[in-house]
C-alpha cells in the first residue's frame, strides 16, 4: 500500500490534496455555517432557498421518525415501499406536469443508474464536457459510446450527432445549470436537435429546481420545454434543503426505470422521515415565491458588485458565482483568507473543473441578507487586491 503515500504526497505537491474538515449548522441561522468555532457566513453551499434549516420541514419529519421508525429496512421492491412513496411521486408527477415520477436516493445514484438503465453497448451519450460527474460516471457504467461535446456547443453536437446517426439508441444529456458555472445550457437548440436526429434528451435540473419556472419547476418549464424532455431529473439535496432525488417522465419511462434502474433495485429505499421532510419542502418550493424572487435579486447584487469591483465575473442569473483565480494554490490561498474574514467559500480545483481554472465558488442562498451579501463582497475585493487577482 506504499504507493497511496506516495500519490498522496504528489496531490499535496499540486495543491490537489482534499482533506474533510468539520462544519455546523447554526440554530436559526440558516445562511451560517461553524468551523473551529467560528461563524462563517455560508457562501458555499446549495441550500438556495434556505429550506435546510426550516422548523416545519423539521416537524414533519421528527412526527414520521417518531411513527415510522429510523430506517426503511429494505429496497423499494421488497418491503421499503411506504405509502408516502406514492403520494410524493405523484406530487412531484402533477409538479412537472409529467405522467409519472421516480424517487431515488441521491441525484448521484439517478443519474449513474438512470443512465445505464437507458444505454447500453452499442450506443451512444452525447454529454455537454462540463456535466456532473455522476453523469459522467452514468455513462462509464451504461458501457455505451461516450460523445462528449464542448461546452454548450451544439454546433459541435451537431456534428458527433452525424457521426453516429446510425447508433441504435442516443441520449443526449446535459446539466440545465452548470454545477462549477453557473451558466445554463443552450435547452431550446438541445430540443431541436434531439428532434431533428431522434435522441433522446435527459436534463439534470440539480441547480435549476426551485429556482426557475413560476412554482420552481426548472428551466425546462421557465422556457416551456418539459413537454419536450424525455427524462427530467432533479434533486432534493439543494433548494430543497433536504435529501434524495426524483425523475420524471412518461409512465413507461418510470416503469422501464423501476425494472433496470439498479441504484434503485439493489440499494435501500430512504428513510420514511426523508420523504416526509421532501414532502413538506415541495410544498414550500411550490408556493413561497419570494424566497426565488429574494434569490435572483441577491444573485444580480453579487455578481455586480463583483464586476464593479473589478473581477471578471460572467454574466448570469443564477446563484452560483464563479471567481476564477487559476492557479490552484493561489485558489486555495484565496479561501483560507476568506475563512479568516468570516466567509465560508471553497476552492474549487481540478477534477472538478479543467486544468488552470481553479476558482472559488460562491453559492447564495434566499437565506442571505442584501446586507451580508455587499459586506462580503467588499471583503472579497480586498482579498482580490491582497493577492494580486485584482489590480490597481
Ligand atoms: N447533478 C448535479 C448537476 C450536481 O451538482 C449534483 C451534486 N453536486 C448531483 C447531480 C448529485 O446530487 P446529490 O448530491 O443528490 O447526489
Amino acid at each position: 500500500m506504499k504507493w497511496i503515500e506516495e500519490e498522496l504526497s504528489s496531490l499535496a505537491d499540486l495543491s490537489l490534496l482534499r482533506t474533510l474538515r468539520e462544519s455546523a449548522p447554526v440554530p436559526n441561522r440558516p445562511g451560517y455555517t461553524m468551523r473551529n468555532g467560528q461563524m462563517l457566513l455560508n457562501l458555499a453551499s446549495n441550500d438556495y432557498l434556505g429550506l435546510a434549516q426550516h422548523p416545519v420541514i423539521i416537524e414533519s419529519m421528527r412526527e414520521k421518525l417518531l411513527i415510522d421508525g429510523a430506517g426503511s429496512g429494505a429496497s423499494r421492491l421488497v418491503t421499503g415501499n411506504g405509502e408516502q412513496y406514492a403520494r410524493l411521486e405523484e406530487a412531484l408527477a402533477a409538479w412537472q406536469n409529467s405522467e409519472a415520477s421516480l424517487v431515488f436516493a441521491n441525484g448521484y445514484m439517478a443519474n449513474s443508474s438512470v443512465i445505464s438503465a437507458l444505454v447500453g453497448r452499442g450506443d451512444v451519450v452525447f454529454s455537454d464536457q462540463l456535466n456532473h460527474a455522476s453523469i459522467v460516471d452514468g455513462v462509464v457504467l451504461s458501457r455505451a459510446e461516450h460523445a462528449r461535446y464542448r461546452h454548450n456547443d451544439t454546433e459541435h453536437l451537431k456534428v458527433l450527432l452525424r457521426k453516429h446517426r446510425n447508433k441504435r439508441r442516443k441520449l443526449i444529456v446535459t446539466d440545465a445549470v452548470f454545477s462549477m458555472d453557473g451558466d445554463h445550457a443552450h435547452l431550446r437548440e438541445l430540443v431541436s436537435l434531439k428532434n431533428e436526429f431522434g435522441a433522446m434528451l435527459m436534463v439534470d435540473e440539480a441547480h435549476s429546481g426551485g429556482m426557475f419556472g413560476s412554482c420552481g419547476e426548472g428551466l425546462c418549464h421557465e422556457l416551456g420545454l418539459q413537454n419536450e424532455v424525455d427524462v427530467h431529473m432533479g434533486t432534493f439535496s439543494k433548494a430543497f434543503g433536504v435529501y434524495g432525488a426524483y425523475v420524471c417522465g412518461s409512465r413507461n419511462l418510470i416503469r422501464w426505470l423501476i425494472n433496470k434502474a439498479r441504484a434503485l433495485i439493489y440499494s435501500t429505499a430512504l428513510p420514511p422521515s426523508l420523504i416526509a421532510g421532501i414532502s413538506t419542502a415541495l410544498t414550500f418550493v411550490q408556493t413561497e415565491h419570494w424566497r426565488r424572487e429574494r434569490l435572483r435579486s441577491s444573485s444580480w447584487l453579487f455578481r455586480s458588485s463583483l464586476s464593479e469591483a473589478g473581477f471578471h465575473i460572467a454574466d448570469g442569473d443564477t446563484p452560483i458565482i464563479p471567481l476564477i483565480v487559476g492557479d490552484n494554490a493561489a485558489a486555495l490561498r484565496f479561501s483560507a483568507l476568506l475563512e479568516q474574514e468570516g466567509i465560508a467559500a471553497v476552492a474549487i480545483r481540478p477534477p472538478s473543473v479543467p486544468s488552470g481554472t481553479a476558482r472559488i465558488r460562491f453559492s447564495l442562498s434566499a437565506a442571505h441578507t442584501e446586507q451580508e451579501l455587499v459586506d462580503a463582497t467588499r471583503c472579497i475585493r480586498r482579498i482580490g487586491y491582497q493577492l494580486g487577482v485584482l489590480r490597481a
